[in-house]
């Protein structure tokens, strides 16, 4: 029952599979993977498993939101035309790929369609890419054969708070912008603790501040502005809150890891596009597209966010944090 899409990792994956409700050792049944312990079986569709079988209408309500995002992003999620990646950008998205040991074997968590899982794949990393949405996992399965990357990956439907894999089983666990969105991060730490190797790297690429909800958020919500007012968000997000410093080193803690690198991410930068965000949600369609912001400008506002980060207490404040941590 080894399809999962991709090339020579399933193969190897399969052995270190364990339930999620009793720990045993998952075997290859009839369409799937079955315990004999507890009995719990999990379905291969159309050549991607899914590792979980929660009749929680939450966890539902997010995999159709992100399975229909990675197929066709809404309006909210699109990259807007003003925004235009810059070197500041480059540099902090590439920072953890340093940490990085050659080959490893890693687990990219909440990973939609597919795009981080591609880009680690082309560093020479073997990578199983994972999203709880089995459509968003289908979509990243694509993305990567269409890249015709000769690597080791495989694509599957996995719940973050239930990592189905045995201890020590990965070298490096990915999580993009994901983190936040899910409800029970004690439950996600925990399983991150269990399948990553001693020494093994966590990597959070790209997660939110917790200011942002209690001062932003309630100005978009005032102006009506909110993703979540124009019907454009998942019940995980919804439900986010953010985190400030001390609660990603909290979860890093929780992971039986120590944080290597805690870096903040856009400050001025951030505020940029947030009020031009805010103006292209105000304006009718039409005029929106209008709206462009001069490279320059932004350029000289992600220098002046480097230098920002070395100010006390404002550094703590950043839109978002990335992080790179070590297991014990
Ligand atoms: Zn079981």
């Amino acid at each position: 029952m080894t399809h999962w899409l991709g090339n020579k990792l399933p193969e190897i994956l399969e052995s270190s599979l364990i339930c999620t409700k009793c720990r045993e050792k998952l075997i290859p049944a009839e369409n799937g993977y079955a315990c004999h312990q507890c009995g719990q079986h999990f379905k291969v569709k159309e050549g991607i498993p899914v590792f979980w079988n929660s009749p929680d209408s939450f966890k539902q309500s997010e995999a159709d939101f992100y399975g229909q995002e990675a197929k066709a992003p809404s309006l909210a999620s699109l990259c807007r035309n003003f925004y235009r990646p810059t070197a500041y950008d480059r540099d902090l998205y590439r920072m953890p790929f340093g940490h990085l040991k050659k080959q490893s074997l890693i687990l990219s968590l909440g990973g939609g369609d597919g795009r981080h899982g591609l880009e680690l794949l082309r560093e020479g990393h073997s990578v199983l890419e994972s999203d709880l949405a089995p459509a968003s996992a289908a979509v990243a399965g694509k993305k990567i054969q269409e890249s015709n990357i000769d690597g080791s990956w495989a694509v599957a439907a996995i719940d973050a708070e239930d990592i189905p894999f045995a201890p020590d089983t990965f070298d490096a666990v990915y999580i993009c912008a994901a983190l936040h969105q899910i409800p029970d991060q004690k439950a996600v730490a925990a399983g991150i603790r269990r399948c990553l190797k001693p020494g093994g790297k966590l990597i959070l690429a790209s997660e939110p501040a917790s200011w942002f909800y209690k001062v932003i958020r309630p100005m978009a919500q005032i102006m009506g502005i909110r993703a979540g007012q124009l019907g454009q968000q998942s019940v995980g997000d919804e439900a986010n809150r953010g985190f400030s410093h001390r609660e990603i080193a909290g979860f890093i803690n929780d992971c039986g890891a120590r944080p290597t690198v805690i870096k903040p991410k856009f400050y001025l930068t951030g505020a940029l596009y947030q009020a031009t965000e805010a103006f292209f949600r105000l304006l009718p369609p039409g005029k929106r597209e209008k709206i462009s912001i001069r490279q320059w400008e932004t350029e000289l506002l992600t220098r002046l966010d480097r230098i920002i980060e070395y100010i006390p207490v404002i550094r703590r404040f950043p839109f978002w944090w990335i992080a790179v941590a070590e297991k014990k």
